[in-house]
Formats: structure tokens, sequence, C-alpha cells
């Protein structure tokens, strides 16, 4: 398993009022940046079926004043299968995530993506914007265990090759928890067992 790999640091305690809080300022004036840096990461992409998602995560980090954030982004990445030896393919919301784990983060209020794909695989996934992976949604599972994301902390997928009733890109904007419920099945056995340890 790999769920030791992600402790890279100390969490430390935020509370409930303070995570809302972080959450309500990514409603209030951080969706548009995540949206455009999503946009921009999404040009590095490498992907030999031209399948191409950028992320970008919003950060609260120790010692950062109040309203400040990080933003840190990803793109995925997954060349030719002849060129793929010794290189594991990376999804954009992992890269992204990497980074604000890497960089201590204590909370991540919200997770953005950006791409005119409407699903991974086959149709019967399809939706009117890319959701994470089974392998992104199991890391942030994960990631809420151990408190860097709250079941309220927000998913929004953001497809920009199609418009929605109202005339803007379409998107889908979720908690964490409204997210994973549509995934509800997918836990593996595994992880109950080391849920209901917990
Ligand atoms: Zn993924």
């Amino acid at each position: 398993m790999v769920l030791e790999f992600y402790r890279h640091h100390e969490i430390l305690p935020i509370s409930p009022e303070d995570k809302a809080r972080f959450i309500q300022d990514y409603k209030n004036n951080k969706k548009a940046d995540l949206i455009t840096a999503a946009a921009f990461a999404r040009d590095n992409a490498v992907s030999y079926r031209n399948f191409k998602v950028g992320a970008a995560i919003m950060s609260k980090e120790p010692n950062q004043a109040s309203g400040e954030y990080s933003i840190y982004s990803g793109h995925n990445y997954k060349p030719e299968p002849a060129e793929q030896e010794g290189i594991a393919k990376r999804c954009a919301e992992k890269m992204a995530l990497e980074q604000a784990l890497a960089n201590h983060t204590n909370f991540i209020p919200a997770i953005i993506s950006v791409s005119d794909k409407i699903s991974t695989g086959s149709d019967s996934q399809a939706h009117d914007a890319l959701h994470p992976c089974n392998e992104c949604r199991a890391m942030i599972r994960q990631l809420k265990k151990e408190g860097l994301l709250s079941g309220e902390s927000i998913i929004c997928n953001v497809n920009d090759s199609r418009l929605g009733r109202d005339g803007n890109w379409a998107e889908e904007e979720r908690t964490v928890d409204e997210l994973l419920s549509l995934y509800s099945g997918e836990e593996t056995s595994e992880e109950n067992q080391i849920a209901a340890a917990a």
C-alpha cells in the first residue's frame, strides 16, 4: 500500500471553523485563479492519445497570514507506450497534490481540474466534466483520513469545450464527500479494514 507515502510532515490541527473559512475564501475569491492555473498547466500535458488535463490545488500552509494561500498546479503525463518504460504515468491532480504535500500543506480547501474530456474511459462513466480517476480518488480518501482535506473541501471539474446551460463552461462542483459518495462502492476491503481499525 502507498499510505505511508503521503506522510511527509506533521499536520497541525486546524479548527472546523477555520477550515470552513478557508473553503469560503475559495468560493469568494480564489476559484477563478485556480481555474486559470489549471488551464495553463494543461498546456504542458503530455498524452499520446491527446487526453490533456490540468489541475490546481489551493493550499493553506503554516505561517501564512489570514487570507493567504498557495496554488500548486499539475498536468497529466502519459507518453507513447514505447517511451513509458521506467516512467510512471501521472495524473494532473496527483502531480499538483504532491507539490502541496512537499510544501507542507496543512489544509486543502479546493482541487480544480480543467479538461475538454468527459471520462477517463468508457462512455458509461461520462459526465459533463471529467472526474478524478480511481487512483486519484483513493488519494483523496487518504488525504481526508489524514485531515488535509475535509468532507466539505471542494472538487471542481471544468470542461472548457462545452457550454453549460448558463452560457459558461460546463463544470461540476461538489464537496469531497459528495464526489466520493458517487463512488462509494469502490473502496477495497483492505481500506475499509484500515478505516474500521483507525
Ligand atoms: Zn487520476
